[in-house]
């Protein structure tokens, strides 16, 4: 146990730095990949601000070096440890070609995009719990239910998700049909979602299988053209279409996890239960009981 002393001087060391601050003393190939990564997720952070004009503005991103965890958004302040920052880096992944069927090739992919794309989507989780206020389901002494907590998670799982969906179709439209970017997107996230410690324990995340799940089901679930409303009661029969084939992206994700990782315990059981349990309808629809 630390004396007052220790915990005086670790209250006042400087914990968290800006972005600029961090680049700088980054060198090389890492200095330009991080560099990458910060200027599309910040893009993407100004696209979601200008869809919820949050009253404070897009937050301040502040990277905490020497530390190790995910992410948190603290009021107007996403704080996000270095070591988050290297499991996006390191994050070990299947070939393209091997997960995501497309009738077109995939020169125009590169694999430093998972990493991008993944850590923008973990900061978009983070903004939108901000944007969608999500604290205002907490309870006065700034406590939350279990149900809230699940709820309010996988919203900001899956506002995230299409976040990088409408991203990629904006920018990547002209090199990929909408089917492959759909695949493309699930692919990012998934490397850097799988191998996430699973915080299912401690009740207040689901199941990273429930989550990829559910990342799959929004997917299939939103119309291409983006001022279309989503079809979330699987409507139309592109969205079943939509919504096998991400299946399969996803359980080919899975199978090339295992055999980069065959000691890890596999989520063949929990992914068979879970799509057994709400084929496009139940988990995606229960944030509509909290309040939206
Ligand atoms: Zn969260």
């Amino acid at each position: 146990m630390g004396s007052f002393f220790d915990i005086q001087e670790s209250l006042d060391s400087p914990r968290e730095v800006s972005i600029d601050s961090y680049l700088d003393t980054l060198h090389g190939f890492k200095q330009l990949r991080v560099m990458t990564m910060m200027v599309v997720m910040l893009k993407m952070m100004v696209a979601i601000h200008a869809g919820y004009k949050v009253p404070d503005g897009v937050p301040e991103i502040r990277i905490q070096p020497g530390s190790d965890g995910s992410p948190a958004a603290l009021a107007n302040l996403i704080v996000v440890p270095e070591g988050f920052i290297d499991h996006c880096l390191g994050a070990a992944f299947a070939p393209i070609d091997r997960v995501v069927t497309s009738d077109f090739d995939l020169m125009w992919w590169s694999d430093e995009l998972i990493s991008v794309y993944g850590f923008a989507w973990a900061i978009a989780h983070e903004y939108f719990h901000l944007a969608r206020m999500h604290w205002i389901f907490d309870a006065n002494d700034g406590t939350r239910t279990q149900d809230v907590s699940l709820a309010t998670e996988r919203d900001a799982d899956l506002c995230a998700i299409a976040m990088i969906y409408r991203y990629m179709q904006k920018h990547l439209s002209h090199f990929a049909d909408d089917t492959t970017l759909r695949q493309a997107a699930l692919y990012s996230v998934f490397w850097i979602v799988r191998s996430l410690p699973n915080a299912s324990k401690a009740g207040t995340h689901l199941p990273i299988s429930n989550r990829l799940r559910d990342m799959s089901i929004k997917l299939a679930m939103l119309r291409e053209d983006p001022s279309e409303p989503p079809d979330p009661g699987a409507q139309l029969p592109a969205t079943k279409e939509r919504a096998l084939y991400l299946r399969d992206c996803l359980v080919r994700c899975e199978q090339g996890y295992l055999e980069l990782f065959p000691e890890s315990e596999s989520m063949w059981r929990e992914l068979q239960i879970a799509y057994e349990d709400s084929p496009l309808r139940r988990a995606v629809l229960e944030w509509d009981k909290i309040g939206h």
